[in-house]
């Protein structure tokens, strides 16, 4: 989708700092970051919200939650602890509407969140 930011990522128009790439997923740094650790993991095909996921592709999300563990252990957060939390619609705060899962960690993380 021309005008989304995160397609504009998957294709390399904006500068990013990525962090795991495969055929149906990346991974970069958030630019604004809310923890040491804050990746954002998203699958490459644009999808605007978590209610757009067609029916049937439920393993899209799994495979994103596959690469949060990779990004985890890579940056030596998995045993500490981190958190997983994506944003659907407007009420949950979502800014950007190609779906995406913030990967968060690095120092204690409160509940309940804002
Ligand atoms: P949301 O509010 O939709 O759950 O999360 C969107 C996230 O995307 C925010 O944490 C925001 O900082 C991040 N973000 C927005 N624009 C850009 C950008 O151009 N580059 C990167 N790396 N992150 C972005
Ligand atoms: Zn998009």
């Amino acid at each position: 989708m021309s005008d989304c930011i995160f397609c504009k990522i998957v294709e390399r128009q904006l500068p990013t700092k990525i962090v795991y790439e495969d055929d149906i997923a990346i991974a970069f740094e958030d630019v604004n970051p809310q923890a040491p650790v804050h990746t954002l993991v998203i699958p490459k095909r644009h999808i605007p919200t978590l209610l757009d996921i067609p029916e049937g592709d439920g393993m899209l999300m799994g495979h994103l939650f596959e690469i949060c563990r990779k990004i985890a252990s890579d940056k030596g957060i998995a045993e500490r602890g981190f958190r997983i939390v994506t944003n659907c619609n407007p009420e949950s705060g979502q800014t950007v509407y190609h779906i995406h899962l913030h990967m968060l960690g690095g120092r204690q993380m409160h509940w309940p969140p804002g």
